[in-house]
């Protein structure tokens, strides 16, 4: 690819393939993306549609180059195109694509996973989150002999139908009501409860004495942005299931592997003594590629299918090339990238914070590990109530003001910004160049 330039580009501008592109795509594709957080929606404009990324580096179709502060949504932890990790997938896809049968690669990554959290004894990959979350719900359901879930409102579990009341993501992103095509039969059995509120978990438990299967969580919110558990929270949930006979199913898609070797459990539950029945994992634990994953407790697995009656499967699970690549990502990911990753982060982070207040925009920076976001609110933000009361106006401005300078934010207010190991001086310099008219524009925001 081409050298980045760190040269100012005048705001607005026009990105002519882009938009052609995705006047192709709208005609083919509903809304022109497949995944609706890709869509420049909620912040107008163009999606810019990448060509190909290199480090922290994203080139679109019009040859413009940005610093990426989304990195695949939290996967692309090494950066862009990671030499390791394009060899290995390289080396898996000359041998075969898929073949139907186990392989050792499977194994391989099932150990990594195991072996870096402790509380995984044994593991079930999958292609997506989605599929992670949605296959460990119906193994807490088949193991308890119970029906209901709790959920927190703010947190994203992928698109699972009984997971999709008062969902972060994009849900939150276009502040959709609950989604047409979920019928009562399939959400009647959620509840939903308030982030970081363990009296309302307390009294679902009392309400439906016997019924709960599990409690789902994400182990440290990064879907409504970055909204941390208060202290003592997951360790509550954690008591609570226990004492009620539920299963606590602790969601690390995101964090996992992201926030530290062992992810959110390896910063916080470790620590404290204490592990989730069931974890899931995806994103980073790919590299780029569709492998997901759900563990745990050896007795809770061993009711899945062919080892137990929980019937689970997937033609391209534990596909020989999203493995290899996982893999490889994984064993890049040593205590020195962690240090990295964290070291850059707080860089990051603290440019914008300064930014913003030199312009007096009241902001609030939330970190959880390597995660950030930026609230519009002058409050700690505790759940998605809090989070949904910030004044989001201010971010499109900052958003644009920011892309047209060469660094891409995720497209919305309410989503994790993402660094990887890559972002060196450089990246940061750009992002650190670009900050004070993205402040300015933020300041100078009307709402709508
Ligand atoms: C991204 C995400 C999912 C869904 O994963 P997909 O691979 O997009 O299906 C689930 N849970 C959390 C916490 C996530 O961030």
């Amino acid at each position: 690819m081409s050298e980045p330039m760190n040269e100012l580009k005048s705001y607005p501008y026009e990105a002519p393939r882009s938009q052609s592109l995705f006047e192709r795509a709208t005609v083919v594709t509903p809304g022109g993306v497949n995944s609706p957080v890709r869509a420049f929606k909620a912040v107008g404009g163009t999606p810019r549609f990448m060509v190909s990324g290199s480090g922290p580096y994203l080139t679109d179709a019009d040859g413009r180059d940005y610093v990426d502060l989304v990195c695949s949504w939290g996967p692309m932890i090494l950066g862009h195109a990671h030499p390791a990790v394009v060899e290995a997938v390289q080396r898996a896809v000359g041998r075969g694509t898929s073949f139907g049968t186990p392989g050792e690669g499977e194994v391989e990554l099932a150990e990594e996973i195991v072996a870096r959290v402790a509380p995984v004894e044994q593991v079930r990959l999958v292609s997506s989150g989605t599929e992670a979350t949605m296959s460990a719900i119906r193994l807490a359901r088949g193991f308890t002999g119970r029906a209901k879930i709790v959920k927190f409102a703010g947190c994203y579990h992928g698109h699972v139908d009984a997971l999709l009341a008062a969902a972060g993501s994009g849900v939150a992103t276009f502040g959709l009501p609950d989604t047409p095509g979920v019928t009562g039969a399939q959400a009647g059995d959620t509840i939903v409860l308030p982030y970081n509120d363990l009296e309302a978990v307390r009294q679902a438990f009392a309400a439906h004495p016997g019924e709960i299967a599990c409690v789902i969580t994400e182990a440290s919110p990064g879907n409504m942005g970055v909204v941390p558990p208060l202290p003592g929270f997951n360790r509550g949930l954690a008591e609570l299931c226990r004492s009620n006979g539920a299963l606590f199913v602790s969601d690390e898609v995101m964090t996992g592997f992201r926030v530290s070797r062992a992810g959110w459990y390896g910063l916080e539950a470790a620590r404290e003594g204490w592990a989730p029945d069931l974890i899931t994992f995806g994103k980073v634990m790919g590299g780029g590629f569709p492998a997901a994953a759900f563990g745990g407790r050896a007795d809770v697995m061993a009711y899945l299918a062919p080892a137990g009656p929980v019937y689970q499967a997937g033609t391209l699970s534990g596909n020989p090339v999203a493995t290899a690549a996982g893999l490889a990502q994984l064993r890049g990911c040593t205590d020195e990238v962690y240090a990295t990753v964290d070291r850059v982060s707080a860089e990051i982070s603290g440019l914008v914070s300064d930014a913003l207040t030199k312009e007096g925009v009241t902001h609030r920076l939330q970190t959880a590990g390597n995660m950030f976001s930026v609230f519009f609110t002058d409050e700690q933000v505790t759940n998605y109530d809090e989070a949904k009361r910030q004044q989001a106006y201010r971010f499109n401005g900052f958003f644009h003001a920011m892309l047209s300078r060469g660094v891409y934010l995720p497209p919305s207010a309410f989503e994790s910004w993402f660094v990887s190991a890559s972002h060196d001086a450089r990246a940061i310099e750009r992002i650190a160049a670009a900050l004070p008219a993205a402040a300015r524009a933020a300041a100078e925001a009307q709402p709508a």
